[in-house]
């Protein structure tokens, strides 16, 4: 079978934080947790906690909810 597209294969399954929806990494956006926020890696440059939301707005604007529910239910 002729291999249409370079990426199948081995297509990374990630899943956005907000919504648990898995998608293929490359069409999630990539973020890093820092100690200032929340900051948008799309070049994975960060040595940071690497987390990864749907391109929505529905899931963009639940990002500051969601760090908020996990720094208070950080686990030791
Ligand atoms: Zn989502």
């Amino acid at each position: 079978m002729p291999n249409m597209n370079s990426k199948a294969g081995h297509k990374a399954i990630r899943t956005c934080v907000v919504c648990r929806q898995k998608s293929v990494q490359t069409e999630l956006l990539s973020f890093v947790l820092l100690p200032s926020g929340i900051a948008y890696d799309p070049a994975r440059l960060l040595q940071a906690r690497k987390f990864y939301v749907c391109p929505h707005q529905a899931c963009l604007v639940q990002m500051p909810k969601w760090k908020k529910r996990r720094q208070k239910g950080r686990r030791p």
